[in-house]
């Protein structure tokens, strides 16, 4: 069993200004703490790819691909969003971001690698198909996910996202879509301020309250994430890891700790175990204290490591 790390520089030159949270150095936090931990030797480092036109416009269409790329400056930010800017660099990086998801996929399913790790930005799961929003441009796992379907033809793909905000972005994507099981946990009441509606029976998404912590998350996973699994048997786990639930993060109020990324990424692997072959895309979405980051990426990835 192997374990992928994909990256790519660009994703390192994507820079939102001094102040923003969503920083160039959360992926230096990852790889040193990854080194330190002892774990990056057992990685097998891949170079992100750029994603195809033809793979975005399966999720963002044509139109808005046209946008986001007009939007692309020569110098300085420009925003397009509230809170998501785009240097010279963004653009590139988040053609790299969608890629390295895509990578992963196909490296899972030709069965080079079983499980894998994309530490890219700009993250995904805010990108609605028509619409950039909270720090993301393109939707990353969402469109890993459509090449999981359409490419390989796979019928059944769950996404879990664990990440403190409401992945309304895959949300928009997959709603109705019965190739995709949504499941998720999140702060309520948090930004992006929805998610509480689950609109099919193939989005179970479970709000949680500000101050919940480790017993409420597991519980949420037990409870509704497990039993919508099982009964969806899912031929490939795609994971938004976003680790901004932690209790350290700066932006949120949930008290999640390592151990319970160690231990929701177990529960995952016996999901990929019993039905997908084991395999396991994960892509970085949130996480904004870098310590509590790297700390939570290196125990996501030792359990990955050890499957
Ligand atoms: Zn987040």
């Amino acid at each position: 069993m192997t374990t992928a790390f994909i990256t790519h520089p660009s994703c390192r030159q994507h820079d939102m200004g001094q102040y923003h949270p969503e920083c160039p150095e959360r992926l230096d936090a990852i790889g040193d703490r990854l080194i330190a931990a002892g774990l990056d030797v057992h990685l097998h480092h891949y170079v992100a790819p750029a994603a195809t036109r033809e793979q975005i416009a399966r999720v963002h269409g044509e139109r808005y691909i046209d946008e986001i790329e007009a939007a692309s400056p020569q110098t300085g930010l420009n925003y397009i969003d509230p809170d998501t800017a785009l240097n010279p660099y963004s653009l590139d990086a988040a053609r790299h971001a969608a890629g390295a998801v895509v990578k992963a996929v196909d490296l899972a399913m030709s069965g080079e690698c079983t499980t894998a790790f994309c530490a890219v930005r700009p993250p995904g799961h805010h990108a609605e198909r028509g619409r950039a929003m909270g720090f993301c441009v393109f939707n990353n796992i969402a469109i890993g996910a459509r090449h999981a379907i359409e490419h390989h033809g796979l019928e059944r793909v769950a996404i879990v996202d664990f990440d403190v905000h409401h992945g309304n972005g895959t949300e928009d994507v997959f709603t109705g879509d019965p190739h995709v099981l949504m499941v998720s946990t999140f702060q309520h009441p948090l930004y992006p301020y929805c998610g509480l509606d689950n609109p099919s029976p193939l989005m179970v998404n479970v709000p949680l309250s500000p101050g919940s912590g480790g017993a409420e998350f597991r519980a949420a996973v037990t409870d509704a994430w497990l039993p919508a699994m099982a009964k969806f048997r899912p031929q490939l786990v795609m994971i938004s890891a976003g680790f901004d639930a932690h209790r350290e993060d700066p932006l949120a109020n949930l008290k999640l700790t390592e151990s319970d990324y160690a231990w929701v990424t177990r529960e995952l692997i016996k999901v990929a175990r019993a039905h997908a072959d084991g395999r396991i895309v994960s892509s970085l979405e949130g996480g904004y204290s870098l310590s509590a980051l790297g700390r939570s990426v290196a125990e996501h990835l030792r359990e990955l490591i050890a499957e």
